[in-house]
């Protein structure tokens, strides 16, 4: 880029140069005029002088001598070299040159003085003599007879003056123009180094403050028109730190959206490194921030089938949408496509992913389901076709055999009874939604499920304590009569169903921080701890268990949870082999 001060000095320098010059010629030429204006003056009142001085002669005298006379007188009274020449050019006499050496002078009619003297009356001209080898000057008028040009009278002169004028006159304009060169240079250098720090006022405090954030106005300036360009600097770092902010909250906003997306979404430019990717995406595939814009998807990426499909897409460039199993039991579902923008495609790739781990989770839960709920099915179901085709085959006589079998076929029935109201059961209070509850006085309702329970203990000489202090009255939660009904009646029954033979059962209400706490205890066979967990699940049943009550369906303790769910409460269990377990339930007071 050009240097404004460099241009300057230079364009300065140049411009006086020129004006110097022309200066100086027109200097040069006036001067040198009028000396030789001077000269050419003198040397007319010489020759007018001494004309009048010899009289009158006439050309056409054919005697050499006399006008060689002539010309040495004029010469004496001039002191100058006098020449006399006819009006053809010819030189007729010269005081210099004796007569009869005048033969090889050559012709003088185009000399500059006798042109300019047949033309104009007079003629100067200036030039060097071949003779003595000097700058001289020609002075040449013509001589008349009536009216008629005869001849012309020439005067040469050398002037020591007018030459020493001329170089002092050089050696002026020298001294006067290197002296203009110099000031100039000076001037314009010291107008550049104010102009820079005129501009240096507005150019520092814009750098100290290139790094800062915010922008402080620049102060008023001294001259108008600095002060002018201040301004409109300040007017546009305003503008520009309002739009500034504008477009840092609008990328905000955008963030925020971007960040709060459930989907994980990463720009990738055409060299596979990461320009954009928001918290979802790397929440999902467990990857770092610190990577975007440095490194390439398969340092940072770290998942195998993943890398190779977006390989895959790179080189077919057809997209791809999968779900796969991630680390950690985790499923995602993932695409892989053409970055664009206006539907015109940009070189890079856009990568979005979904973690799906719940929907496979209810997935797998519908496909256990449906195969734990066939499986429950067949057992009892083969059983009855086995008795009633034995009995159809009519190959039992025995009476009280065929009443075993269909006592076999009515026992397997009502296991298909349990467990398709156990299952009705469950998908009813999966369906419920806590709109149904309502704030209800829990210990009357309970003592009278308890009371309606009581007479079956009662069949299975069964022992039922059931401890129920007394309560403050104003103790409320949030519930129904049918969901803690199922709660109580459940877990009784297994108290009940897994007891020992004049086992014990307890039933215990509490209040325990702030929740209403129910106990159900009892003196059965245990659940061993690495099964604890999962009594919970549909249709896990302790194998002791299904042994000794077959028509059970696996489902109580599920239909149990689901509803203690409901009413936001907890439910867990302590309990120890063939000692008794021991099952609790919260549920939080209003
Ligand atoms: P079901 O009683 O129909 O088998 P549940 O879901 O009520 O189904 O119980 C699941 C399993 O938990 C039972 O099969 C049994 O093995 C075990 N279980 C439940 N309650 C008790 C208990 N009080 N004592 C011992 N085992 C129990």
């Amino acid at each position: 880029m050009k240097k404004f001060s460099k241009q300057t000095i230079l364009y300065s320098v140049l411009v006086i140069l020129l004006s110097l010059i022309i200066f100086d010629i027109y200097i040069w030429r006036h001067t040198e005029s009028f000396l030789v204006e001077g000269i050419r003056k003198e040397m007319k009142k010489k020759l007018s002088l001494a004309k009048a001085l010899v009289g009158d002669f006439q050309f056409d005298e054919i005697d050499k001598n006399k006008m060689h006379q002539f010309a040495v007188e004029i010469k004496q009274m001039t002191s100058l070299r006098t020449t006399l020449i006819d009006k053809s050019g010819r030189v007729v006499a010269d005081s210099e040159i004796l007569p009869g050496d005048l033969k090889d002078v050559e012709n003088h009619l185009n000399r500059p003085e006798v042109q300019e003297a047949m033309k104009y009356g007079s003629g100067l001209a200036r030039r060097t003599s071949a003779t003595i080898h000097e700058k001289l000057f020609y002075y040449c008028e013509p001589v008349h007879e009536n009216g008629r040009i005869t001849g012309f009278i020439r005067l040469a002169m050398f002037s020591p003056e007018f030459n020493e004028r001329m170089n002092f006159l050089i050696g002026l304009i020298v001294r006067s123009n290197l002296f203009f060169i110099l000031v100039a240079i000076f001037a314009t250098y010291t107008y550049i180094r104010w102009f820079s720090l005129q501009l240096d006022k507005i150019r520092t405090p814009l750098e100290t403050q290139r790094e800062k954030p915010g922008f402080k106005e620049l102060s008023r300036h001294r001259y108008e028109e600095f002060d002018l360009i201040s301004k409109e600097i300040n007017v546009l770092a305003q503008k520009l730190e309002n739009s500034g902010q504008i477009l840092e909250s609008q990328k905000e906003q955008l963030m925020t959206i971007f960040n709060s997306l459930n989907e994980g979404v990463a720009a990738f430019n055409k060299n596979g490194i990461a320009i954009l990717h928001n918290l979802a995406f790397r929440q999902i595939l467990e990857v770092s921030e610190d990577y975007e814009g440095t490194i390439r998807f398969y340092d940072w990426i770290q998942f195998p089938p993943l890398i190779e499909d977006i390989e895959e897409f790179l080189q077919k460039g057809k997209p791809i949408k999968k779900r796969t199993k991630f680390y950690g039991d985790r499923y995602i579902d993932y695409q892989i496509s053409q970055l664009k923008m206006n539907d015109i495609p940009l070189a890079g790739f856009l990568l979005t992913l979904v973690d799906v781990t719940h929907l496979q989770q209810l997935e797998t839960i519908r496909q256990d389901f449906v195969a734990n709920v066939s499986h429950e099915f067949k057992t009892p179901l083969t059983s009855i076709r086995g008795y009633a085709e034995t009995l159809l085959s009519g190959t039992i006589d025995s009476k009280k055999q065929r009443e075993k079998f269909l006592q076999k076929i009515e026992k397997q029935t009502i296991h298909l009874e349990n467990l398709v109201s156990d299952l009705l059961q469950l998908s009813r209070i999966e369906k419920r939604k806590t709109e149904d509850l309502v704030k209800l006085k829990p210990v009357p309702l309970i003592k009278k499920i308890l009371s309606e329970f009581e007479p079956l203990v009662q069949e299975k000489n069964l022992v039922f304590h059931k401890e129920i202090p007394k309560f403050e009255e104003k103790i409320r939660i949030k519930a129904n009569e049918q969901l803690l009904q199922t709660i109580i009646w459940n877990l009784l029954t297994n108290a009940m169903q897994y007891n020992k033979p004049d086992g014990q059962i307890w039933f215990r209400l509490m209040i325990k921080d702030h929740n209403l706490r129910m106990e159900v205890e009892d003196t059965g066979l245990g659940i061993p701890p690495s099964q604890q967990e999962r009594i919970f699940e549909r249709f896990y049943r302790v194998e002791d268990a299904r042994y000794q009550f077959p028509e059970g369906s696996g489902l109580g303790l599920s239909i149990v949870r689901h509803s203690v769910d409901l009413l936001s409460g907890t439910i867990g269990l302590t309990s120890e082999e063939d000692k008794g377990s021991l099952f609790w339930v919260e549920i939080p007071l209003l």
